[in-house]
This record gives C-alpha cells, sequence and structure tokens, in this order.
C-alpha cells in the first residue's frame, strides 16, 4: 500500500515529536513524509511556530529593525532537536548561510519556505529517508495552479530512485524556479497534491487531534470524533466552520479518488477520521459560523418576472461581494452574505437593489448559521425543529438542497452557542 503522509506543525514541533513521526513511519510502511514547518509545542503557552517567526523577521528586515532575537529563538528549535537527536547535519552553518541571504529585497516566499526546508532536512535524516525538496518536483503553472504532470513525472522519478523520502511541505516553484508559496496552512494541500500526483492509496494527516469533530470543541464538551465521511460531506462542514484541515487540500485527493485519513500523532492508536467518495448515514456532524446579514427583497409578483434574481445578483457581482445562500419565496428572496464582506456598503446596496428592482428591501443581522450535515430522516428533521422551539429561538432561515447534504438552520447570533449544544445533545447523545 502506497501512503502519502503529511505531518502538521505541532507533530514536528521537537525531538519528541521526531520520534513518534520515525514510529509511525516505519510502523505503518509510510513512503512519502510532506512535513510543515515546526509549530508550537503542546503544553508551552507562548510557542511560536516557525513560519509565523520568518514573516515577522522578514518585516523587521524590511523596515530595517534588528531582529536578532527573533532569529535566535528561530534556530534555537533546530539546535534543539539536532542536540537531543544527535543529528549531524550542520544545521547552525546552514542557518547562517541563510541568514546571510536575508535582507530588504530577499524573496518573501524564498525566506518564508525555510521553515518547512530545514525542519524536512532534520526529519529526513532522522528517520533515515531522503530528503526532498519540493521546489524542484511540485512545479506550480504561471497562474497558481499545480501543474499535475509535471509535477506526477517528477515525483515518480524521484522514487524511482528512492524508496522513502522526506518532502517539504508548503511551497512548490515555477518551472523557472521562483519559489511559489500555497496558503497558509498548505502543507495540507502538498501532501493532498502529492499523493494525488503519485497516485497513492492513502493520504494520510497526521495532526494533534484525534480526526473531525462532530461540533465545535469551544462549545460542545468533548464531542465526538466522525469515524467515516464522504468528501462532500467533509467540505460541506469545513466551509461551515469545522476546520481540521485546510479546505482546498481535500480537492486533489478527491479527484484522484484518493481516501484521507485524519490521524493524530500524538495518539496514533486511535482510529482518526476517514473521508472518502461514500456518503456516510445519518446526521455526521454539526458546523456553524455567526455574523451573517440578509438582504430581504420583496416584489409582489416577482416569481414571474423573468432575470429578476440575475439583476440582483448582478449587484452583488459587480461588487465582488460572494453570496452565501438564496432562500426564495414567491414574491420575494433573501440573499444572504456575511456581514464583514459587506462593512460599508450596506445602505448603497439596499439603496441599488430598491432602485434596480423597484423592489421593497429590507435588512435582517446577526444571523448565524448551522449546518447539520448528513442525510437528514424526517424524524431528524424533527428534533432539529424540537431544539429551536425548547430554547425558543426562532428559525430565521431554513435550506436544505435537494441532494441532501446538509441542512442550514439560521438562527439569531445570541442562540449560536445554546443552538448548537441543544442539537449536539439531542442528536448525537439521544437519538
Ligand atoms: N508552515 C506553514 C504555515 O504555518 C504551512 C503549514 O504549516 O501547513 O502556515
Amino acid at each position: 500500500m502506497k501512503i502519502v503522509a503529511k505531518f502538521g506543525g505541532s507533530s514536528v514541533a521537537d525531538a519528541d515529536g521526531f520520534n513518534r513521526v520515525k514510529n509511525i513511519a516505519l510502523q505503518n510502511d509510510i513512503s512519502v513524509v510532506v512535513t510543515s514547518a515546526y509549530g508550537k509545542r503542546k503544553g508551552y503557552a507562548d510557542d511560536f511556530k516557525a513560519t509565523d517567526v520568518l514573516y515577522t523577521v522578514l518585516a523587521h528586515v524590511r523596515h530595517g529593525i534588528d531582529y536578532e532575537t527573533l532569529w535566535l529563538n528561530f534556530c534555537q528549535r533546530f539546535y534543539d532537536i539536532k542536540k537531543e537527536l544527535n543529528l549531524k547535519t550542520d544545521i547552525a552553518a546552514l542557518l547562517q548561510t541563510f541568514k546571510s541571504q536575508i535582507n530588504k529585497n530577499s524573496d518573501e516566499a524564498y525566506v518564508i519556505s525555510r521553515g518547512e526546508y530545514f525542519t524536512a532536512l532534520l526529519l529526513a535524516e532522522h528517520i533515515n529517508y531522503t530528503f526532498v525538496d519540493s521546489a524542484d518536483n511540485v512545479i506550480f503553472d504561471y497562474d497558481g495552479s499545480i501543474d499535475m504532470k509535471k509535477t506526477a513525472d517528477n515525483l515518480h522519478a524521484v522514487l524511482s530512485k528512492n524508496k522513502n523520502i522526506v518532502l517539504t511541505g508548503f511551497y512548490g516553484a515555477t518551472s523557472a524556479g521562483s519559489i511559489t508559496l500555497f496558503d497558509r496552512g498548505g502543507s495540507d494541500i502538498s501532501g493532498s497534491v502529492v499523493a494525488a500526483a503519485i497516485k497513492a492509496d492513502l493520504y494520510q494527516n497526521w495532526t494533534d487531534v484525534d480526526g473531525i469533530l462532530a461540533a465545535n470543541p469551544k462549545i460542545v464538551i468533548s464531542p465526538d470524533t466522525i469515524k467515516k465521511l464522504s468528501y462532500k460531506q467533509l467540505r460541506e462542514l469545513s466551509y461551515s466552520g469545522a476546520v481540521v484541515m485546510h479546505e482546498s487540500s481535500v480537492l486533489p485527493a478527491m479527484k484522484a479518488g484518493i481516501p484521507i485519513q485524519i490521524k493524530n500523532s500524538f495518539c496514533p492508536q486511535n482510529e482518526g477520521t476517514l473521508i472518502e467518495h461514500k456518503d456516510a448515514d445519518g446526521v455526521i456532524g454539526i458546523a456553524g459560523t455567526k455574523g451573517f446579514l440578509a438582504f430581504n427583497i420583496w416584489l409582489p409578483q416577482m416569481s414571474g418576472q423573468i432575470g429578476f434574481i440575475h439583476k440582483a445578483l448582478k449587484l452583488f457581482f459587480s461588487l465582488g461581494i460572494n453570496i452565501e445562500h438564496i432562500p426564495t419565496n414567491i414574491d420575494g428572496l433573501s440573499i444572504i452574505v456575511k456581514e464583514a464582506d459587506v462593512i460599508g456598503k450596506e445602505e448603497y446596496i439596499c439603496v441599488s437593489l430598491q432602485k434596480k428592482l423597484k423592489a421593497v428591501v429590507t435588512v435582517t443581522k446577526n444571523i448565524s448559521l448551522l449546518a447539520i450535515v448528513g442525510r437528514l430522516n424526517a424524524f431528524v428533521i424533527r428534533k432539529i425543529f424540537e431544539c429551536v422551539e425548547e430554547k425558543g429561538a426562532q428559525a430565521i432561515t431554513v435550506l436544505q438542497s435537494p441532494d441532501r447534504l446538509n441542512l442550514i438552520l439560521g438562527v439569531a447570533n445570541d442562540y449560536y452557542e445554546t443552538i448548537t449544544k441543544a442539537l449536539y445533545q439531542k442528536l448525537f447523545r439521544e437519538l
């Protein structure tokens, strides 16, 4: 079985983390390890991530501010790991060379990518795998997308010569060699791209939690870990706030049909979460986000006017505002957007909609959207509304697409936590 395993920053944060990765890699016969830069150590209140420090170093350099303390902090973790694990790599010399390259005009992506670079270098030595620089292998097109063909050719060539490799996450390069970063948290995407490129049997994402939780642990005490779900169901959950992996990291593996397994490097014996094509049955999880706003447009006989919705949407398109949902009724529709996206534009949008559509426009603020993800039967739907009623809330909006991936429930922000807790209790503990 060909496994690509990505380890997040907290999994490679210190020498103990490196040892855990080694055990996991050997026990699971992992051929490709993709690593993040070292992250925060568990139990250290004010710890830092390598990547954050590099961004700060660069900002200091650009403003001509002394960054010696930051630099020493950045290096110290590598020194500690090297010392504790008795590694041979002359990391001090490499870091010194890197430091001499940093100046006001340094290429940002190059500097920022060094967190992954040096972490991977030490990790490769420790687990006795071949170090592979993704700058030579993960190839970006000029539009920022990945050139899968070139990436696959490169990686196949590397793997034909090396059985086991450690690859740097978070970045690649254009064909011309210019280092290009994924988004923050993007080693998840690197791992997925690599798994897709080499047609792995499994993409494991090793992190510091047991998997995807069925509800937000900041609201619900000890929610269950979801054992299995589909890519689509995961997208619904992560879109609505249940973040474990980078949102875009699902797509490469999904397109290539590679199952994704989320595992906890601190408790590898735990089952984790498996993500595959098949939708899991029943209620999968509850996610949600506060801070939405609805523009309610009302015009008698709207439904008979072809192009009415199009006209309304055009305004949002021209302002570059993303639309979250569009619940409709016979004589009206509501356009739900993130409040943060329309700050300072609310008045203008209302007036423009009134003028363009000759409709009455009102605004509903402070909406939270809860996504209850899963194929819900009538009984479960009844339970959802029981919660709303029992807590004295109102369902401001209710949405379900015919593919029944989820049910979206809008409640006032003040009820967000209460309803989340009540739904979890009813759907996961009492059913
Ligand atoms: N090191 C990068 C970051 O902190 C990428 C990652 O960890 O996935 O965003």
